[in-house]
């Protein structure tokens, strides 16, 4: 399975970061090894100083499509979920200065936290109407309505089954709202979709 990320797809994230709004939501991958391990907390890695968070939410792929039409995406995923994007962001920041690619900042071991479960997409009276948020330390820091993304999911797996294949079991991390920010060891992340929490763990 791939885990395809989409990032600027939120104004006001955009606005956070300071950086321009592109014609449509930048995509990137992170490897299958990125994945977080169910229960494990999440390690700041040796080679950043500056790990932030991202909530979103996540489509899973359920059938192999390629070059979908935005009219016929919805055939192509049935679940609905919630994740962590970690970022390096001093690495990113970085790489990017340079003009390289900022892969590695994105797709380290453990910067993808998948929630404990996906609810079934019928389950929504509206995807592009869902509440979510992440607390740190019992606080919102991020609190998001898919309403707000600036591409919506169908329009987006359109985009990127341009590009990449989708194949069953792909996951689509659909970009973040405002409220970025950094995690230091002892922290404890926990993301809700609506009232349902799906994320709770700590950083180390
Ligand atoms: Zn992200």
């Amino acid at each position: 399975m791939k885990i395809i990320c989409v990032g600027l797809n939120y104004e006001l994230h955009i606005e956070d970061l300071g950086w321009k709004k592109p014609e449509m939501p930048v995509v990137f991958l992170k490897p299958d090894s990125s994945i977080l391990p169910k229960k494990n907390p999440f390690v700041i890695p040796p080679f950043s100083d500056s790990v932030e968070y991202e909530i979103e939410v996540l489509v899973k792929i359920n059938k192999v499509g390629k070059c979908i039409n935005e009219r016929f995406a919805h055939k192509y995923y049935d679940e609905i979920g919630l994740g962590i994007d970690f970022c390096a962001r001093d690495l990113q920041l970085k790489l990017k200065d340079e003009g390289h690619p900022w892969e590695i900042s994105k797709g380290f071991d453990g910067s993808a936290v998948i929630g404990e479960q996906f609810f079934p997409k019928e389950q929504f009276s509206d995807i592009q109407n869902i509440n979510f948020r992440l607390e740190k330390n019992g606080e919102i820091v991020q609190s998001g309505n898919t309403s707000d993304m600036l591409v919506g999911i169908d329009r987006l797996i359109e985009h990127v089954s341009k590009y990449y294949t989708l194949k069953k079991g792909d996951i689509i991390f659909t970009g973040t709202p405002a409220g970025i920010g950094p995690v230091a060891k002892g922290d404890v992340l926990q993301g809700y979709l609506e009232e349902d929490k799906l994320i709770d763990i700590k950083v180390r």
